[in-house]
This record gives C-alpha cells, structure tokens and sequence, in this order.
C-alpha cells in the first residue's frame, strides 16, 4: 500500500460535533475516492457501528475510529484511536466518563457567554446537538452564527470561546496515559492528532512526545486540514525522530464549515510508515 493511499482516518459525524450522519460521511468519502475511512467521533464510539454498516454497503475499507479529549500540560490534546474493538468495555466506560461533565461545562460556558448580553446560548446551543452527552463548543459556535453574532465559527472561537474569553470554561478531561492504555487495550493504535494546534513550547512538546511514546502511542497525524504544508513537513520529521508512525486526515466536520473536504489531503511524505501498515488486519 505504502505512503500513496488516499486514506482519511479522522472525520466527525452528528454523534459528535459533524453536521452529518454517518452514513452520508460514508457516502461523500466514496464519492471523493476515500480508499481507506475511519469515523472518529471526540470522546465517543457510539456511531462506530453505523459507519461500518455504511462503509460496507459503500464497498469502503474501514477501521474503527474516535478522538479522544486529554488533559496535557493544563491544555487539551487530543488522541485519535484506530482499529479498537469498539464494543470493549474499558473503552467504553472510559469515553463514557470522559463525556461526563460536558453539559456542567456548558451551562457555564451559557453563564459567561449571557455575562457579556448573549442570553441563552446553552438552549440555543442545544438546538445542534445531535448527542445529548456531547455538546461541544462547536454546538455554541454554530448557534452564535446562526443568531448573528458573529459571522463565522472561528470568529466565534477567537471572539467567545478560547481561552480568557467569556464563553471559555477550563476543563479536566482524560489523563494522556488512560486515553492510550484504552486504545491500546481495545487492541487499537493511539495517535497525536494535530500536533501543531497545541501551541507548546518545545519542552512541553518533547514532553508530549516522550511520555506518549512511553504508554505506548504509536503514531502522529502529519498530513491533517489543521496543518498547513511546512507543518506537515516538521511532523514528518517529527514522526521519524520519535519512531512514530504518521496518520493522514481531513478532520472533516461540515461541508459549510470545513476548509478540507474528505479525502482532499495529499498524500503522506514517501519515507514514513503509514499507521495503515501497522493496522493492515483490522481494517473491515
Ligand atoms: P470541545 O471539545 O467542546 O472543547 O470543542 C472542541 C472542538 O471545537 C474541536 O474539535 C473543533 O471542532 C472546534 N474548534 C476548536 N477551535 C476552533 C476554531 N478556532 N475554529 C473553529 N472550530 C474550532
Ligand atoms: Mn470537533
Ligand atoms: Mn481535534
Ligand atoms: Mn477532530
């Protein structure tokens, strides 16, 4: 298979924070010549079985998928999982607890938000939630757009929901060490998603990568919507520098909001080991 697979192994669907069902991600990815689809739904496994039932009238390759929410160096990482048994039940429990606290969050994220005169921003919120335990910052981005507030999500996300700014509530999610051992005991592969969002300093970078290649991650998304090209380059030689494998996804959300649709990325540099090798016998 080798580095030249249009592979897109991160992609969000209505049980998370997409604006679409599994089933027409399935559809679209096959239409764009997606060769190889994981759904990877934020700290949830509850469409897993939806998506292979679509992936498979689409005659799409697939492997189990999720993102899961980590607390690292007081910010959020996030752990893309790939090719666990999406029924185990240490995975499960875990998402389960991770989801747990969302809607506390929300209703304070509404408080801070009606501090500065949006009033009821957590029902309006609510409006786009397809999965009532994962209300998302996103859920409040789409609904303040919709209302005229801002005129964009990431306007949103700059203006309302980052930190320091009114709508931010600091969140405790999963530990970098539980969200890898749930993967990897789900006989799955952990892997860093979008390194560069993180902002870390290369300290705390370095820290990341260590202790993760330590719990026994595997792999780290390169080609990905979140990095521009010089990005993906650096994470490529990031990927050899750790021994890690490198991943490949749009991170497609919407087709309103997304700026890479499903399966556009190119394609991983030449000299890395795609994820794709490591997980050749539990693609469905
Ligand atoms: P949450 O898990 O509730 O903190 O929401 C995180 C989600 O918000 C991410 O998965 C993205 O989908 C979205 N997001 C984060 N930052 C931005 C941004 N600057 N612009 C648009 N969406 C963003
Ligand atoms: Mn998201
Ligand atoms: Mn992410
Ligand atoms: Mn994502």
């Amino acid at each position: 298979m080798g580095c030249m697979m249009n592979a897109d192994l991160h992609c969000h669907s209505v049980i998370s924070d997409g604006t679409l069902t599994p089933e027409a991600l399935a559809e679209r990815a096959k239409t764009n010549g997606v060769e190889l689809w994981a759904l990877t739904d934020h700290d949830e496994v509850g469409g897993q079985d939806r998506a292979l039932a679509a992936a498979r009238a689409q005659g799409l390759p697939y492997l189990t998928g999720t993102e899961i929410s980590v607390t690292f160096a007081h910010q959020t990482v996030h752990i893309v999982g790939l090719g666990f048994d999406a029924h185990n039940s240490g995975l499960v429990e875990g998402l389960r607890r991770t989801r747990g606290g969302r809607s506390e969050r929300a209703q304070e994220m509404s408080d801070g938000l009606a501090k500065v005169g949006i009033r009821n921003a957590y029902e309006g919120a609510l409006q786009y939630v397809g999965n009532p335990e994962l209300i998302s910052r996103t859920h409040f981005a789409r609904h303040l757009v919709e209302t005229g507030v801002c005129s964009d999500t990431s306007e949103v996300f700059r203006k309302y929901l980052t930190e320091g700014k009114p709508g931010y509530v600091p969140h405790r999610w999963a530990r970098l060490q539980e969200a890898v051992q749930w993967i990897t005991d789900a006989g799955g592969i952990a892997i860093i998603a979008h390194p560069a969002r993180y902002g870390f300093t290369p300290n705390e970078e370095y820290a990341l990568f260590s202790e993760f290649k330590a719990h026994g991650g595997r792999g780290v998304e390169v080609v990905t919507g979140s990095h521009s090209s010089p990005e993906a380059v650096r994470y490529a030689e990031t990927a050899l520098e750790f021994k890690l494998a490198a991943s490949r996804g749009s991170d497609f959300h919407s087709p309103d909001e997304s700026r890479i649709d499903l399966g556009t990325l190119p394609y991983l540099p030449g000299q890395l080991t795609p994820v794709w090798e490591l997980l050749a016998d539990r693609i469905q």
